[in-house]
Formats: C-alpha cells, structure tokens, sequence
C-alpha cells in the first residue's frame, strides 16, 4: 500500500456550449495533458458547472447526431435532461440519476433539457463521460443502463463523516449496479464537513476527482474547489480526502484501455479506415432514424 500523490489541480477551462443547452466546460481532451492517451479510457468529459436556466418553453438541447465506438455516461447533480434515440428509447435522468449508454456499433439520439424543467428553468449541473470500448466491443449491439437513486450503491462511511454512492466498480467490498466492458469504478463521495476517506486503486489505473460541491483535502496537503479536476499520478495506489466543509466530489478510476485511439468528432475508434466506415454507414442510415 503505497501513497498515490497528485499530478496537478485544474482549474475548469472557458465555457462552450453543446447545442444551446449545455454550457460546458471541457476537461477531457480539451485541456492541454489532458489527452484521450493520458486519460484511457475516459476519452472525454464535458462538466456542466452549476449554472441557470431561464424558463424556456422550447426545451434547449442537443439535435439528433451519432455516436459510435464507445459509451456515454450522464450523470444529473441538478436539473433533468430528457433523450430520444433511433431505436426507439426515451427517458428522462432526474436529478442524482445517471443514464449509461453503450453507444458501441452506432446509435442516434437528441438530448434535452426535460420539458417540465425547461418551462420552470433553474439549476442545473452535469457531467458527461464518454468511456472507451476495447475494440473487441466497440461493435456490440447498443444498450442503455438507467441507473436510478434507489439502485446506486450507498455506503455509510463511520460516525457520520458522509456517504460513498457508487455507480460502477467498488468502494471497500460493496459493489455498485453499472455493468462495463473493462473496470471502472465511478463513485460520488458526499462527505460532511470534516469528514474524509480513503480510496484504493490499483496504481496503473486513471484516476481524477471532480470537485461538484464545496472544498477537500487530498492526501492532507492539497487544496481543491468547487469545478476543480485534480488528476493523481500512477505512483501508488491509496489517496485520501478530507472535506473542509459539506462537498460532494466524483471520484474515477479505471483500466487503461492501451488500444490506438482514432477520433473525429462522435465516433471513437481504433483506425482512421473505420472512422471512414462509420461516416459511410452513418450516411447509409445503418445507425437507424430519429426525428429532430
Ligand atoms: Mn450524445
């Protein structure tokens, strides 16, 4: 059991908007070292920071577009984002949901602010995660995982210190209800103020923390805020994280995938030939139809 130290805190770079209803900063590949390399397997993370939305009667959003090669992972902290897809699925993630899309040989979707929510506007913050698939799966049948408060894993941490939700993979021997390709384990730590905890992975994989709420500690010599990343270094494999006041903060860690990365835009794949495959069968309506 070593100590795992951190590679650097980051602060979120400027905003852009996805469609007119995701004001997002982008993490994941975005900012400089943070590459889909140095990242595998996450190959991209869009964070909504808290932000507010006037009421709007047509909900704002993202229009049809494709994904394939890998899965989508959306986690609502605030606020509720709706989607339709070309084989038929809709649904809606409310707030402390999270919606686990295997995109793998191609999908269509739109993705909106719910229209309740839009036509009242208020807060809403988010995080978007596109996980890579090994090639081996990337042209698996789509599927979807609605994961629902009541089926995340929650483990009560000792005299009250806080909560550890997990998504997928495990926190000490409990186990959370995501299914994925390769190990990944996505946990939301909700710790009370001076509270804290102790995480280990294996050393070799990726590990960041985003800050969603508050402030905390790390290894009781780093500091970090409300928006901040902060990427650890494979040098070990324990870290800890103390709260300096009530936070909530998304902790990630998985396998490294160590496959070549070819990327344009939606599709994710191993080779620029299949880039070009997927355009193609993109453009053949082999990903289905979806209405705007
Ligand atoms: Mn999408």
């Amino acid at each position: 059991m070593s100590v795992r130290n951190i590679e650097r805190v980051i602060s979120p770079p400027p905003v852009h908007m996805v469609g007119d209803g995701f004001r997002v900063h982008n993490f994941i590949p975005g900012v400089e070292g943070l590459s889909m390399q140095r990242m595998d397997p996450f190959i991209m993370m869009d964070y909504n920071s808290k932000h507010y939305f006037e009421p709007s009667f047509k909900p704002r959003g993202v229009g049809v577009h494709p994904h394939r090669g890998f899965e989508t992972i959306t986690i609502a902290y605030q606020g509720r984002i709706a989607h339709h897809d070309s084989f038929g699925n809709h649904g809606v993630i409310g707030e402390g949901e999270v919606q686990w899309m295997t995109a793998a040989s191609g999908i269509l979707h739109k993705e909106y602010h719910e229209e309740d929510f839009s036509r009242k506007g208020g807060y809403f913050q988010m995080v978007q995660l596109w996980l890579n698939l090994p090639a081996k799966d990337k042209m698996s049948a789509p599927k979807y995982q609605s994961i629902s408060k009541e089926n995340i894993t929650k483990v009560q941490l000792n005299e009250g210190q806080g909560i550890v939700e997990i998504i997928s993979g495990k926190f000490q021997n409990h186990r959370g209800p995501a299914e994925s390709f390769t190990p990944v384990h996505i946990l939301n730590l909700k710790l009370n103020k001076s509270g804290g905890t102790e995480f280990s992975f294996p050393s070799h994989y990726t590990t960041c923390l985003l800050v969603i709420e508050g402030s905390i500690k790390i290894n009781e010599q780093q500091m970090a805020h409300q928006d901040q990343l902060i990427l650890m270094k494979n040098d070990g494999d324990n870290f800890q994280i103390e709260a300096l006041e009530n936070s909530e903060v998304l902790v990630l860690s998985a396998e490294p995938i160590r496959e070549p990365i070819a990327a344009h835009g939606p599709f994710v794949m191993n080779h620029r030939s299949q880039l070009l495959e997927a355009f193609t069968d993109y453009q053949d309506g082999k990903f289905g139809t979806l209405e705007e």
